[in-house]
């Protein structure tokens, strides 16, 4: 969009250019401050910061800045209202954004407001122009993506099938039927943009806006397209390949620019978005680049200690020492034998927790022996 400020009106920008200084913050007074309390604030401050008594200079300059502001009910008005829609413009981001500035009979929304600033802080003054976000870009795509804990361990190449704008395959993106011409737009007759006068409370101005006709192309298919009906995109199943990083955790998205939605008539393609998510393992429970698993072992083994089987996540298992005289509940940690950080090769620990098992069920001479044990004090 361009922009030529024809007028510019008394509001006081100097809020804006100091970055939205915060004159109550300043003088350290209530939004709700009376006249009164403004003027003994300033007059303590200006005694406190006054350059000749050894203050700091740059600080009296906004005490008094502020002071001018907020001392004047009509632009402390002004500037109330001011601060107030760049407050919202800071939280808001868009969204339901329901702002609206009234001033007169001149009504103007978000956006309009959003480029005036823009331009304002980008150049300064006189005409001046600024790229508008690209209107025929396509869409950003967000699919979710599951896999198994075991795939964590490597990084894996997935491929995925999406059903999406793609580049229309009959007139490859330009929106006209094959072998006809591209002619100039009626509407903008070639410019691209058409011209709208737009008034705000900081005056009117004159906008160029993107020709809704041809989208800023100053061009148009003579014949459009069979397939996409001139668009230069239509909907179609597109298999993406890509990469996930060894160690990826749930919630993690990995961002491939530019193979979201085809872009309109030539424009940029929109960005993919893969959320990952892990699913639940059998037996390993994670947590960061650790897991748990929890492993039984026999009355006798906690006792005499032993060698005992533990499975890992590469399906193989590996032998682990039981100390003599192990509680149940020990959790043994085997180093190397978790989830790699994220994209590398080092790996977190496995856990191992063990649990001495009581069995239900005994034969006759293992109770003897056990009557036995019992005998002597076990
Ligand atoms: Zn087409
Ligand atoms: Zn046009």
């Amino acid at each position: 969009m361009y922009l030529y400020f024809s007028f510019i009106s008394e509001v006081n920008f100097l809020a804006l250019l100091h970055k939205f200084m915060d004159y109550y913050e300043v003088l350290g007074v209530a939004k709700t401050a009376t006249p009164d309390e403004i003027k003994k604030a300033f007059h303590r401050l200006a005694h406190k910061y006054h350059p000749d008594k050894g203050g700091d200079e740059k600080k009296f300059k906004e005490i008094n800045e502020a002071y001018q502001v907020l001392s004047d009910a009509k632009k402390r008005q002004q500037y109330d209202q001011f601060g107030q829609g760049f407050e919202n413009m800071g939280s808001g981001g868009g969204g339901d954004f329901n702002w609206s500035w009234q001033n007169q009979n001149a009504n103007f929304d978000f956006e309009d407001l959003g480029d005036v600033f823009e331009n304002f802080f980008s150049f300064g003054g006189g005409a001046r122009r600024t790229t508008k976000k690209d209107i025929k870009r396509g869409g950003d795509v967000q699919v979710d993506l599951e896999i198994s804990l075991e795939e964590t361990l490597k990084p894996i190449n997935k491929k995925i099938n999406l059903s999406k704008q793609s580049v229309c395959h009959r007139c490859h993106g330009n929106g006209a039927e094959p072998s006809t011409k591209i002619k100039e737009c009626v509407l903008c007759r070639g410019q691209g943009q058409v011209q709208e006068v737009k008034r705000t409370i900081l005056g009117s101005y004159t906008a160029f806006t993107v020709c809704p006709d041809c989208n800023g192309d100053g061009t148009k298919p003579e014949k459009i397209c069979n397939v996409c009906r001139g668009e230069g995109r239509a909907k179609k199943n597109e298999e993406v390949e890509f990469t996930i990083p060894s160690g990826i955790d749930t919630n993690q998205i990995i961002e491939l620019p530019g193979k979201g939605e085809a872009g309109k008539r030539g424009g940029s393609s929109g960005d993919l978005y893969v959320r990952v998510f892990i699913k639940k393992h059998p037996l390993f429970v994670r947590k960061a680049d650790d897991i748990f698993v929890s492993q039984e072992i026999s009355y006798s083994q906690a006792i005499l200690g032993d060698e005992i089987e533990v499975p890992t996540l590469e399906k193989t298992s590996i032998l682990l020492k039981v100390p003599q005289g192990t509680e149940s509940g020990k959790v043994l940690r085997v180093a190397g034998k978790g989830i790699p950080h994220f994209g590398t090769n080092n790996r977190g620990n496995m856990f191992v927790e063990l649990k001495i098992k009581t069995p239900k069920k005994i034969t006759k001479h293992q109770k003897q022996l056990l009557e036995e044990l019992q005998k002597e004090g076990l």
